[in-house]
């Protein structure tokens, strides 16, 4: 005899999510580290952070970078993207180098469009015109927090009404607004976080990346924590930080496409990570909380029944339902007492919901 359990909540939102999925570019990173940025916010260390310790782009060094990634990927649309410094500070004709040696790829229709982050108290109506006029179609802006506090203890330089001009003066010229979010830096607590999520869906982003602040040697934030003037949060505090912005976002159908800095070799040298919730695979481990939320209940229900259970659902799914290193199945296997927990591919019916079959 078989049993099922649906998530309704995943259901309900399964066409949005399956159109976010097929809408994914493939993207095409160029990093600038600190490229045009005059500040020192107190958590920052680009070159460490990004893995690129010094930025030598020409016009052939970019399209041969841009050439080689389109040699060997297939998946469209395309976008490059400027990370990494305040991309709208560089004087017009450095923005000009990053952006000509792209446009041949644009008119070719090789690459689809641009993406850049910058400061939000850098977005000027002449530039964005020019930027408009260059192909940029996204541009993610570095908020880090919407509480004034906060923005002051980091040393940001901005304010968050800075922050919501610029969204909006961004978006009123047909830019997609993306939003970097900081969670857990000093003076920050869960409220402050929380209603820095609930500003920022009021702001309507196209999309959310979260960075839980970590401490990165020789910067001065590695000073507040040696001086016992900053605490950062705990892994486990930054999950469940994460995983209700996520949930938040989610509900109000804005995608958070990155959870946790991107690890790298530089970053992942001993003594660069000083202190704070880094870990190579943060974003698996706020999803895989999520799925553990979901899908215990249906789990409970179906351990009365049986000890052997499965769980279906979207292959693309599975690592996140299994957890960061099969956590996940190992704490129901022990809490449900169960002798076998699998789970399977099925890519008919379930999409990105669940089911639970006994026997
Ligand atoms: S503005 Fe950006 S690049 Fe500049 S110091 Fe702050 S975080 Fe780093």
């Amino acid at each position: 005899m078989e049993d099922s359990f649906f998530d309704p909540y995943l259901i309900s939102h399964i066409p949005h999510l399956l159109k976010k999925m097929k809408n994914r570019p493939l993207i095409i990173p160029i990093f600038i580290p600190q490229e045009g940025c005059h500040h020192r916010c107190v958590y920052c260390d680009q070159p460490t952070i990004s893995g690129v310790s010094q930025t030598s782009w020409n016009p052939s060094s970019i399209r041969a970078h841009v050439g080689n990634y389109l040699d060997n990927c297939s998946r469209y649309p395309v976008q490059v993207a400027f990370y990494g410094g305040s991309f709208t500070l560089l004087p017009e004709t450095r923005q000009r180098l990053f952006l000509e040696p792209v446009q041949e790829f644009l008119k070719q229709g090789l690459v689809h469009s641009l993406r850049l982050s910058t400061r939000p108290d850098a977005i000027e109506a002449s530039n964005l015109r020019f930027l408009q006029a260059m192909g940029v179609k996204t541009i993610e802006l570095g908020a880090q927090s919407l509480c004034d506090q906060v923005l002051k203890a980091a040393a940001r330089g901005h304010s968050s009404r800075e922050v919501c001009d610029a969204a909006l003066q961004v978006q009123q010229f047909g830019f997609e607004m993306g939003l970097q979010l900081m969670p857990g830096l000093p003076r920050d607590s869960r409220e402050i976080f929380l209603s820095t999520v609930d500003k920022s869906i009021a702001l309507s982003p196209s999309f959310v990346r979260l960075y839980p602040t970590v401490v990165i040697s020789s910067t001065p934030l590695e000073h507040l924590y040696r001086q016992g003037r900053y605490r950062p949060l705990s892994l486990t505090q930054a999950v469940a930080w994460c995983k209700e912005a996520k949930q938040r976002f989610a509900a109000a159908g804005i995608p958070v496409i990155r959870m946790g800095l991107q690890p790298s070799v530089t970053l992942e040298q001993p003594g660069r990570i000083v202190a704070g919730p880094y870990h190579p695979a943060f974003g698996q481990l706020v999803l895989s909380s999520i799925w553990s939320d979901r899908i215990s209940p249906a789990l409970k229900k179906a351990s009365l029944q049986s000890q052997r259970l499965r769980i279906h659902a979207a292959s693309q799914q599975l690592a996140d339902i299994r957890g960061h290193r099969n956590d996940n199945i190992k704490k129901w296997l022990a809490e449900l007492n169960l002798t076998s927990l699998e789970t399977v591919a099925s890519d008919q019916g379930v999409e990105e919901g669940f089911q639970v079959t006994v026997g």
